[in-house]
C-alpha cells in the first residue's frame, strides 16, 4: 500500500523559493570581481534568478540543455545557477584551474550551449573559443561599464540581459530525478569524468548537510564558503545555506589570508569552509598580524587531510571548533564530518584533538564500509584499514555518457579509491588514496599521516610523502618538504622532529627540500607529478640493501 502523502518533487528551486519567502531580507554579501563589496538578499537573488531563466529561454535554452559557469563564488553566480536549474537546464560548473586541453574536452563532452563567465576568466575562454563549436553565447558576469573588449563570439553583458527581463517566470516543474548540476572530477589520469547531480540528490544532500551533527547551519549563522562553487557545489553550501536562511559571504576572486580575514571580521562570519591550504594562508596572516577570530565559531576543513597542528591552533588558540570533513565530487560531496558525539563531553584536550583529526562520522544518507582486497568487510576497530566503499541517494551511480563503465559493485557500493579505518564510534580516518599508499615489506605506510606530522614542524610550510622503489622493502617513504620563506630545514632536524610521532618503521628514508609542491585543480598534492619527478631517485638506504 502506498502512503497518502503529497507528491512534492524535491527540486532545488524549492530551496531558493523557501529562502525568498522566509528569509527574504537575509543578505548575500560579495567581494565583487570588479572590486567593491556588494550586498543583495535572497529575495533579490530569487527575482534575478527568474530573470536569468527568462533570458536563457530567449537564447533558446530548454529543459535538459547544459549551461556552464566559469566563475568565483559571487551572488551573480548564485543567481545564474538557480536560474539555470529552475529552467530545468543543467548547470555545469567549470573549474578554471584545469588545463586548457581538459577544459575544451569538458565543454564539448558536456555539450555546453551557453557559458557564464567572470571577467577574470574571459582570457581562458578566448584561448580555446575556436575549439568550442557548440557554445552559442558567452555571458560575461559584469555590467556595461566593465564590459571588456573580447574576441569571444556573441559576448553578452550579464546585467543587461538580466535587467531586460521582468522576472515573471514560473520554475519548470519536472521530475525530481531530472539532472540539474554537472561537475567533472579533476581526474589525475585519463580524461575528467562528469558527475551528474539530480534535483533530488542535491535537495537530500542539503538536508543531510544541515543536520545538527553535520554543518548544522541556522538562520542566525553567517557562512563564508571559500570552497568554490566549481568544486562540488561549494560542498553543497550554496544549497544548504539558503535552505536555512543563513547569511552568505562570498569571497569572489580573493582567497588570500588578508582578504578572508577581513571578511571574517567585517561580516561577523560564524562558520566557514575551505581546503587546508586556504587555512594555512589565513592562519599565517592571523598569527603575523596578531589578529583574533572573535566571531568565528566553526571551521570546516576538507578536500585534503587537515594537519594536526592546524586543528590544534584553531581549537586551542582561537577557540574555533574544527569540523574535519571528507567527501568527493561523486558524493555531492559530503561523506563524513567530525563533530563530537554524545559521551565525548569530558575528553582531555589531547583526546579531543585526536578525534578531530579523524575525518568524522557518516552523515545521514551515506552508508560506508571498509573492505579488504577480496571485498570482505573489515571491522570498525580503528586499526583494520581497507578500501572505503560508500552508497546513498546522493552518491553517483555512473559518470556522464557512461565514461569509466560500471562504477558500482553488485550491491550498489562505490569504491571511493580511498583507504581508511573506522573506529568503534564510527569515526573514519583516511590513511591514503589507494594509489598513493606506500607498500613497505608487505605492510602499508600512510603517506598522509607522515605529511600531517611533518607540517607541524614550525619551519615547514608544506610536505608530501611518496614511495620510492627499494631493493629490499619494495618501497620506502621519501619526505619532500617546502620550508617557510627564508628557512632551511635539514634532514636530521626533520627526522628528529618525527621521532616518537610516527611508527619507527614509517620513518622516511630520506628528506628532500623543493621550492614548490605541485597541486591539482582542486588544491590536492599532485602525487603523480612528484612520483614522475623522483622516478629515478635513489634512496641512501638502497645501497646497503643491495
Ligand atoms: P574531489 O572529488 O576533488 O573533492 O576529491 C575527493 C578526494 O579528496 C577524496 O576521495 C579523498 O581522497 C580526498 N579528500 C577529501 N577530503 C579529505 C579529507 N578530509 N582528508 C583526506 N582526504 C580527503
Amino acid at each position: 500500500m502506498l502512503g497518502l502523502m503529497q507528491d512534492w518533487p524535491l527540486r532545488v528551486s524549492t530551496i531558493i523559493d523557501h529562502a525568498a519567502r522566509n528569509y527574504g531580507d537575509r543578505e548575500i554579501v560579495t567581494r565583487s570581481v570588479e572590486g567593491p563589496i556588494v550586498r543583495t538578499t535572497y529575495k533579490e537573488v530569487h527575482l534575478r534568478a527568474r530573470k536569468v531563466a527568462q533570458a536563457l529561454s530567449k537564447l533558446g535554452i530548454k529543459e535538459g540543455d547544459v549551461v556552464a559557469t566559469m566563475a568565483w563564488n559571487t551572488a551573480r553566480h548564485m543567481e545564474a545557477w538557480y536560474g539555470i536549474m529552475g529552467l530545468g537546464a543543467i548547470c555545469h560548473t567549470l573549474n578554471p584551474r584545469l588545463f586548457a586541453e581538459q577544459l575544451d574536452y569538458i565543454i564539448n563532452h558536456a555539450e555546453d550551449k551557453v557559458i557564464f563567465v567572470d571577467l577574470t576568466f574571459v582570457p581562458v575562454l578566448e584561448a580555446i573559443k575556436d575549439k568550442l563549436p557548440l557554445v552559442k553565447a558567452y555571458v560575461i558576469f559584469t555590467d556595461r561599464a566593465h564590459m571588456p573588449e573580447t574576441s569571444l563570439p556573441n559576448a553578452l553583458c550579464y546585467e543587461e540581459i538580466v535587467e531586460a527581463e521582468n522576472g515573471d517566470f514560473k520554475w519548470v516543474q519536472g521530475d525530481e530525478n531530472a539532472a540539474c548540476g554537472l561537475c567533472y572530477t579533476s581526474g589525475t589520469t585519463g580524461n575528467p569524468k562528469g558527475v551528474l547531480y539530480s534535483h533530488r540528490s542535491n535537495v537530500l544532500h542539503s538536508l543531510a548537510a544541515n543536520t545538527g551533527d553535520a554543518l548544522g547551519m541556522r538562520s542566525i549563522d553567517v557562512m563564508l564558503p571559500v570552497v568554490p562553487m566549481f568544486h562540488a557545489n561549494a560542498w553543497g553550501i550554496t544549497f544548504a545555506a539558503p535552505a536555512v536562511g543563513a547569511k552568505l559571504v562570498m569571497p569572489g576572486a580573493k582567497m588570500d589570508g588578508e582578504s578572508i580575514c577581513e571578511l571574517l571580521e567585517t561580516e561577523k562570519v560564524t562558520v566557514t569552509a575551505a581546503v587546508p591550504t586556504v587555512w594555512l594562508m589565513l592562519l599565517q596572516f592571523v598569527e603575523k598580524h596578531g589578529k583574533q577570530l572573535p566571531y568565528l565559531n566553526r571551521v570546516v576543513i576538507g578536500g585534503s587531510a587537515a594537519p594536526r597542528s592546524m586543528v590544534e591552533i584553531f581549537e586551542n588558540k582561537y577557540g574555533v571548533e574544527v569540523f574535519h570533513a571528507w567527501g568527493m565530487t561523486e558524493m555531492s560531496p559530503m561523506g563524513t564530518l567530525g563533530s563530537l558525539k554524545y559521551g565525548m563531553e569530558n575528553l582531555t584536550d589531547e583526546e579531543r584533538i585526536n578525534v578531530k583529526c579523524r575525518q568524522g562520522r557518516a552523515i545521514y544518507s551515506v552508508e560506508m564500509k571498509i573492505t579488504d582486497d577480496d571485498g570482505k568487510e573489515l571491522p570498525w576497530d580503528g586499526k583494520a584499514f581497507g578500501h572505503l566503499m560508500v552508497r546513498g541517494p546522493a552518491v553517483a551511480k555512473a559518470y556522464l555518457k557512461g565514461e569509466g563503465g560500471q562504477i558500482l559493485d553488485e550491491d550498489g557500493w562505490f569504491d571511493t579509491g580511498d583507504v581508511a579505518n573506522i573506529d568503534a564510534d564510527g569515526y573514519m580516518q583516511i590513511t591514503d588514496r589507494a594509489k598513493d599508499v606506500i607498500k613497505s615489506g608487505g605492510e602499508w605506510i600512510s603517506s598522509i599521516e607522515i605529511e600531517n606530522m611533518a607540517v607541524g614542524h614550525p619551519k615547514v610550510a608544506e610536505a608530501a610523502v611518496i614511495g620510492i622503489a627499494h631493493p629490499k622493502w619494495d618501497e620506502r617513504p621519501l619526505l619532500i618538504i617546502v620550508p617557510n620563506e627564508g628557512e632551511t630545514v635539514t634532514k636530521e632536524e626533520m627526522l628528529k622532529y618525527l621521532e616518537g610521532k610516527i611508527a619507527k618503521w614509517w620513518m622516511p628514508d630520506d628528506v628532500v627540500t623543493i621550492d614548490e609542491i605541485p597541486h591539482t585543480a582542486t588544491g590536492k598534492i599532485q602525487k603523480l607529478a612528484l612520483r614522475q619527478r623522483f622516478q629515478s631517485y635513489k634512496l641512501p638506504t638502497a645501497d646497503a640493501a643491495e
